[in-house]
């Protein structure tokens, strides 16, 4: 198919805002894939491989600009003024594509396959001379496309395709143009999105039109799978109300999530936002070996930061280097040890056990592992209907430094990728969002040249809409103390979000939502300045989060629930 056909289905969908027609454009589209097309599954959520797959386009916009500027006869510069008056590159490739097309002839039809073949190389690139290489394999392919086509591929280079098509829309779609009158065709196409991450494959059995195909799909040792989320409520009464009695109540441990597959030797520790980590803790590696018994399986689990000398744990801030760094790994395990927490079991010897109970499951870990404080243990957990025993419970989880607890009906199935309401959190108020940066401007007097106040975003409907702006709680380079290299400077800040700027005027800049972080806030407050109507006051810096991926950041429908909570506390004392 020719990359033109795609760019044309764009622009189709960019062309409406209402979701239910851009579904109908895409369900019409979808039915009609031969097997070679249906890679542009991958395209359409602006990726080259399955969700799972690591390997990532990465083009920074310094680059996507050179590119633009070499395929299209320009200077850089030039290129950098035109972005800065259209504020997207997508446009800017479009203009100066058209002006040079005036003056050339040289049309080679470039297919959808030759774009991903291209693309595909990029990640593969390394060492020397490998900007330049970059530059000519998207240089290769801007010289003989249309205006438009130059528009969608430069913005799918820098990872912001702007059509508002998310997962849930393929999803959509794909119930539309293989089952529509199946019941819960919804329902089952996400769990097999949810355990598969592969959208292509999901396509591939959409196509044999029978949904048992999707129902069977399976999980694979070594290949992602999303985590199972919580929703919040306010206390334990409330938490028996959602799960039902009796339930069982764990520790929410204050550290990050690891999924762990075995298979014989191999072992894989992958985060909820489907990284691979195995590399960056040898130490979980080696006690998964030892004190878990069992050929091959997938274990759901907390790994928590304690202090090596007196044992205390640590809340998740101080260990968050340890999932990015990839050198000095054995020093930093020493200084940053972690201990794994598990709380539960998706498959077992050769089989996924997803549909069995949590109190099956519970039951099968009981009996692989061997606790090794310090190590590797079973997450701390009671099974009780009694709202007293509870109540101790959780104290005694927040006198450990821990977040909370977590209650969890014990008849519930797994369900990967899901909000749902038979696993709830319990935590105090504390008043804290994930949130994402999507906007930011230059300081000045001493901290001139770098980003100091900070736009940040909550989610609605895959969009991501202001709720406040930051500039506390981050520190100075002055200010830093002997564990400097766990803090987060405005340098650092400024480091992180420049090469995600999309748009500049003046001081001001608009961000790619890329960054998550963790705030505090004092007060939610009505506000017409921001799109999402509410204002976070005082909102101030606690920690990055690089191991959430954006579609499990705060959202809107939290933050309205948070604000009638303020308001109900106000008038009740
Ligand atoms: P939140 O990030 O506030 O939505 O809370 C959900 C997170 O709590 C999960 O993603 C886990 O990383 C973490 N967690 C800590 N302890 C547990 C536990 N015992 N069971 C499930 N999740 C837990």
């Amino acid at each position: 198919m020719k990359y033109q056909k795609l760019a044309q289905l764009y622009e189709k969908i960019s062309s409406t805002t209402k979701r239910l027609e851009k579904t109908d454009i895409l369900s019409e589209f979808l039915k009609n894939l031969d097997e070679e097309e249906e890679n542009l599954l991958y395209l359409l959520l602006g990726n080259i491989y399955p969700q799972y797959d690591e390997r990532k386009i990465g083009i920074s916009n310094q680059l996507a600009v050179k590119a633009i500027a070499r395929a299209t006869g320009n200077t850089p510069e030039k290129v950098t003024k035109e972005w800065k008056k259209l504020g997207d590159l997508g446009l800017v490739a479009e203009k100066l594509t058209s002006s040079k097309k005036q003056s050339t002839l040289a049309n080679q039809i470039i297919t959808i396959k030759k774009v991903l073949e291209n693309l595909r190389k990029l990640p593969e690139l390394e060492g020397k001379g490998t900007v330049d290489k970059k530059i000519s394999l998207i240089t290769e392919l801007l010289t003989s496309m249309s205006p438009i086509e130059s528009k969608y591929l430069i913005r799918t280079l820098i990872g912001d395709l702007r059509i508002g098509i998310q997962e849930s829309t393929i999803r959509d779609a794909l119930v539309k143009a293989f089952f529509p009158k199946t019941e819960n065709a919804k329902k089952i196409i996400q769990l097999a999105i949810d355990k598969s991450n592969d959208l292509k494959n999901i396509l591939k059995l959409c196509k044999t039109k029978n949904i048992k195909n999707l129902k069977n799909i399976s999980l694979k040792i070594g290949k992602p799978i999303k985590a199972m989320l919580a929703q919040k409520v306010e206390t334990i009464k409330e938490g028996f109300e959602a799960v039902g009695k009796p339930c069982a109540i764990e520790y929410k441990y204050d550290g990050f999530r690891l999924i762990i597959h075995k298979q014989g030797k191999k072992i894989f520790l992958f985060t909820r936002r489907l990284e691979n980590v195995t590399k960056q803790f040898p130490e979980i590696k080696e006690s998964i070996e030892k004190y878990v018994k069992g050929n091959s399986f997938i274990l759901d689990a907390e790994a928590v930061g304690f202090d090596s000398k007196t044992k205390e744990y640590k809340e998740f801030q101080s260990i968050s280097q340890r999932i990015k760094r990839k050198y000095n790994i054995e020093e930093l395990q020493k200084k940053l040890p972690v201990e794994l927490n598990i709380f539960d079991i998706l498959f077992y010897n050769g089989k996924p056990i997803l549909d069995k109970s949590l109190r099956q499951r519970i039951k099968i870990l009981k009996q692989i592992i061997t606790d090794k404080p310090y190590k590797i243990i079973k997450a701390k957990q009671i099974i009780t209907d009694d709202e007293k025993t509870a109540t101790q419970f959780y104290k005694q989880a927040l006198q450990a430094n821990q977040e909370g607890v977590m209650m969890k009906n014990l008849d519930a199935p797994y369900r990967p990728g899901r909000r749902v309401g038979q696993m709830v959190k319990v935590k105090p108020d504390e008043r804290d969002y994930d949130l994402v940066i999507t906007g930011a401007e230059y300081g000045t007097g001493k901290r001139s040249g770098v980003l100091s106040s900070f736009i940040l975003s909550c989610r609605h409907n895959g969009k991501y809409i202001e709720v406040g702006k930051m500039s506390t709680g981050i520190k100075e380079r002055s200010q830093l103390s002997k564990k400097g290299d766990q803090e987060v400077t405005y340098e650092k800040m400024t480091e992180l979000l420049k090469p995600l700027i999309i748009e500049e005027k003046a001081r001001t800049v608009k961000i790619k939502p890329k960054i998550i972080v963790t705030i505090h806030y004092q007060e939610i407050q009505i506000s017409p300045n921001y799109e999402s109507g509410f204002a976070l006051r005082f909102p101030r810096f606690i920690s990055l989060r690089p191991e959430k991926p954006l579609s499990e950041i705060t959202t809107l429908e939290e933050i309205k629930k948070d604000f009638k909570n303020q308001k109900r506390n106000y008038q009740y004392g």
